[in-house]
């Protein structure tokens, strides 16, 4: 185990799915799950088929995402100055 991986991932270390659990958590992916990761998706994009699909689930996340912003209008607006301020930008940037 690498010091820079919390003991309660060693299942999953060095996993795509330990580098979502990673960022579930709020937490930067250490380097052996961003390399599984990185690893897992280039392997996906290789292949036309699924290369195609994921583009076009990409596009309709895209298009969900506009149409869930438009009907949640305030809630977004209250998010993303939470967010802003997470990233270290002020309300006026
Ligand atoms: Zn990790």
């Amino acid at each position: 185990m690498t010091p820079d991986h919390p003991s309660s991932f060693r299942a999953r270390r060095g996993t795509s799915s330990g580098e979502h659990a990673h960022r579930g958590r709020g937490e930067e992916p250490c380097e052996s799950c961003r390399t599984a990761k990185a690893t897992y998706d280039k392997r996906r994009y290789d292949d036309p088929r699924v290369a195609q699909r994921l583009r076009l689930a990409a596009k309709a996340q895209g298009i969900a995402k506009t149409k869930l912003v438009a009907q949640h209008r305030d809630e977004y607006q209250t998010l993303y100055r939470a967010a802003k301020q997470e990233v270290g930008l002020t309300n006026d940037q």
